[in-house]
């Protein structure tokens, strides 16, 4: 689905704009967000980003990042200002559940909805989308709207920076989920100027000291394997967020120690939060994670990255997985 035409007329003259993402914003959300916004505002539109959730530290590098308006922090501003807008796009999501009570502020405005998305099945909240599985990340699909529209010439190196840290993050730096339009956009970016060992650095090696020996205890401690199923389990209780003092952003990127391994197809990530069992879901190949976090733990993404939640005890859940996941493997079926 592609309704450019339809988002170009819609933008054809200055309008109020919110720009919003989903909770826990990750690089693609931040990315998507700080660029489409930036190209807004070149096109003479008053933007404004909110975000549901605070993001991680790593990306306060990024240009126009101080002027996200947090929903958590600032309830009543980014209320008001959902309701005057008169135009929101929702990036890098595609269902109202994904942003809670931001959901619920647009669903009653009057703004005219815009949805440009990657993931799998979208559900129909928006008035106009332009939804891309296939696409890399959702930074890739701005890029492709701008140039549709005609407007790359506007692409400097706030806009380009914001879309490469989206390419990177979501395809952990060109490991998966690339295709050839991505390779082209990095190249057209770094002609522009944008600094892509510059961004890997800033993005990737900052981790703090904590999150490194987090990183050993899930690896050392918490880590089961099912050899039989592929299927490799990190988890981390309650009593490990007190020890490590686990924060937004510790636990990125742990999941993808698992697919390491050579014998391992399926990786899972079990996080016991206070109020919430949260789960990450990867795989390779023709395992589906997306079917398994959809079809038991209210949750979805992509086909090869999926999350999901639970409520319950972590051994409940950690049971419930083990006694699924072997119907998701092809092989074993
Ligand atoms: P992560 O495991 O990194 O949090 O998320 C992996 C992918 O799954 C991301 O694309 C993310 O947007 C999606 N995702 C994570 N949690 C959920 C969820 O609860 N519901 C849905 N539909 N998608 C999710
Ligand atoms: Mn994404």
């Amino acid at each position: 689905m592609n309704d450019t035409p339809q988002i170009k007329d819609l933008i054809a003259f200055p309008q109020e704009v919110v720009v919003t993402s989903h909770r826990n914003p990750d690089g693609d959300a931040i990315g998507s967000t700080l660029g489409l916004a930036a190209f807004l505002r070149k096109m003479n539109h008053t933007v404004h980003v909110i975000l549901p959730s605070e993001y991680p530290d790593v990306y306060g590098f990024l240009k126009g990042i101080d002027d996200i308006i947090i929903y958590d922090l600032e309830p009543d501003k980014a209320d008001v200002l959902i309701k005057n807008a008169n135009l929101t796009f929702c990036l890098d999501f595609n269902s109202l559940e994904r942003i809670d009570k931001v959901g619920m502020a647009i669903k009653e405005s009057k703004a005219k909805i815009v949805m440009i998305d990657h993931h799998m099945d979208p559900e129909p909240f928006y008035d106009h989308g332009i939804s891309t599985p296939a696409a890399s990340s959702t930074c890739e699909m701005v890029y492709t709207f701008i140039k549709d529209l005609g407007k790359d010439d506007l692409i400097g190196l706030e806009i380009g920076e914001a879309i490469m840290t989206g390419i990177l993050t979501d395809t952990g730096s060109f490991r998966h989920n690339t295709n050839q339009e991505t390779y082209y956009i990095a190249g057209a970016l770094k002609s522009k100027g944008v600094d892509d060992y510059y961004l890997q650095d800033k993005i990737f090696n900052s981790m703090t000291e904590k999150q490194v020996r987090l990183l050993g205890h899930c690896l050392n401690n918490r880590m089961e394997l099912m050899p039989e199923q592929k299927t490799g389990i990190i988890f981390l209780n309650k009593k490990d967020y007190e020890v490590y003092d686990i924060q937004r952003g510790d636990t990125e990127g742990i999941v993808n120690y698992l697919l390491m391994m050579k014998h391992i197809d399926v990786a899972i990530f079990v996080r016991q939060q206070p109020k919430i069992i949260k789960m990450s879901f990867r795989s390779k190949g023709d395992i589906s994670v997306q079917a398994l976090a959809r079809d038991h733990f209210k949750g979805g993404g992509h086909k090869n990255a999926s999350g999901g939640h639970a409520y319950g005890s972590l051994n409940k859940v950690l049971d419930k997985i083990k006694s699924v996941v072997p119907d998701y493997i092809p092989s074993l079926n």
